[in-house]
């Protein structure tokens, strides 16, 4: 395979484009590669500007769970820009979009539509600071939110403490408020409550965590982070910009039983196009402005286009109770290929699933929290990384994100890229 084309075109975006990309993990620095850059989708695979074709398990990070350029999806949208791109006014889709999610979702009565996951939790734990009255809030190391101020922390081990800004830029000032706990741990969690003076608004977590890799939170644990928020008055926020849509059709809350206040949503809900959500009761959302005093707001919020494709996408899937099932199933059935590889070679790994989500490790630890993630061989992932990319599969380019099946991976995809698997692990072992 030749990345000649790829590596001229990153070469002249590192002249004008910090990194030469828009977002860090793009650029293959943790598998120590230079990105491809990408010419078109089709379908489950990807085209890039050599002509290399790659079947896709990265989806664009998420988002496209009917896979590239979905004849109804493109359809609307090509509908829906014959109109104008952007009014600044109310328009139908934003309600009929609503609506759907309002069915979909029983703890979300009200949704407020925003441009992407940052700004959907962003908003999210500024209603919940406003609504409770309270600064401090918990998130859990290796959950990742979004780029905003107060949610860029996660650095230091998994002790229960205040939280320190991972990137220069963010002052301390506004990161003592974001309490850091340990995933799957309850009492680090308990001391939070404890450390807090003021009081906590809110917990923060990704029900089925996909950015440290994947790790679905222990069931009693959820439940406990339930029961600590109904005693102490805070909220209790699902972060589902990742697994909603996506883990089933309801995210986590089609798999689990824990009730959440606000919910977050993003990459799925926009097939693609730039659109994030947040929502909860219709008592908490009364407190966002214009109703309430609590400000939020968008020049290109609810955009028709992105509107329009959220809207075929879901009409879709909802159409077919089966989707999810059978995407399970393929996900399975990949990492079961890929486990099977690796056992054969006495490689240690662990894999896990969600509905359309699968991670896997180089480490024979079972993965509960961050801490457990790293212990996870990334040298190698590289390596192999590398190796898969030259056998036609797209993978993540590192090992703590998600992997992903869209409903045009096809069972014989699948298979292709277990084959791939088995070859790359037995080259890198050889
Ligand atoms: C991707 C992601 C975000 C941020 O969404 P962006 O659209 O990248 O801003 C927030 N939360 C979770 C769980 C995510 O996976």
């Amino acid at each position: 395979m030749s990345y000649n084309k790829s590596k001229l075109a990153f070469k002249e975006a590192y002249q004008v484009i910090p990194g030469g990309v828009d977002s860090p993990v793009r650029a293959f620095s943790s598998v120590g590669g230079t990105p491809v850059f990408i010419e078109r989708g089709e379908g489950g695979h990807l085209i890039d500007i050599d002509g290399n074709r790659y079947i896709d398990f990265v989806q664009s990070w998420g988002p496209l769970i009917l896979g590239h350029a979905d004849k109804d999806v493109e359809k609307a949208v090509i509908e829906a820009v014959k109109k104008g791109l952007s009014f600044g006014a109310p328009t139908l889709n934003e309600t009929d979009l609503a609506t759907e999610i309002v069915e979909i979702f029983e703890s979300i009565e009200k949704v407020r539509f925003v441009s992407s996951g940052t700004e959907a939790v962003m908003s999210a734990i500024r209603l919940a600071r406003g609504y409770t009255k309270r600064d401090d809030f918990i998130k859990f190391t290796g959950c990742y939110h979004g780029h905003a101020d107060s949610l860029l922390v996660q650095a230091g081990s998994g002790m229960a403490t205040f939280g320190s800004p991972s990137s220069p830029g963010v002052p301390a000032d506004l990161t003592k408020h974001t309490l850091l706990a340990t995933y799957n741990d309850i009492e680090s969690v308990k001391k939070c409550f404890e450390q807090s003076e003021n009081g906590v608004s809110s917990i923060i977590i990704e029900p089925i965590a996909g950015n440290m890799g994947l790790v679905p939170a222990d069931e009693t644990f959820l439940e406990e982070l339930r029961a600590l928020c109904d005693k102490h008055g805070a909220l209790l926020i699902f972060d589902e910009v990742m697994s909603g849509f996506r883990a089933s059709i309801r995210g986590y809350q089609g798999i689990g039983s824990v009730k959440p206040d606000i919910v977050t949503l993003g990459k799925v809900i926009g097939a693609g196009m730039p659109v994030g959500a947040f929502g909860t009761r219709k008592e908490i959302m009364a407190e966002l402005s214009p109703e309430g005093p609590i400000y939020q707001a968008g020049t290109l919020s609810g955009n028709p286009v992105a509107m329009a494709a959220g809207l075929a996408s879901l009409k879709k899937l909802k159409a077919d109770p089966t989707i999810y099932t059978t995407l399970e199933k393929r996900a399975k059935r990949l990492m079961q290929g890929f486990q099977a590889s690796a056992d054969a070679l006495n490689i240690p790994m662990v894999t896990n699933v969600r509905g359309s989500m699968f991670g896997f490790y180089f480490s024979d630890k079972v993965v509960k929290n961050f801490d457990d993630a790293l212990e996870n061989n990334s040298e190698f992932f590289g390596k192999f990384h590398g190796k898969m990319l030259e056998k036609g599969v797209y993978l993540a380019c590192s090992s703590y994100e998600t992997g992903f099946i869209s409903v045009a991976t096809s069972d014989e995809m699948i298979e292709e890229a277990i084959r791939a698997c088995e070859e790359s692990l037995k080259e890198l072992t050889a």
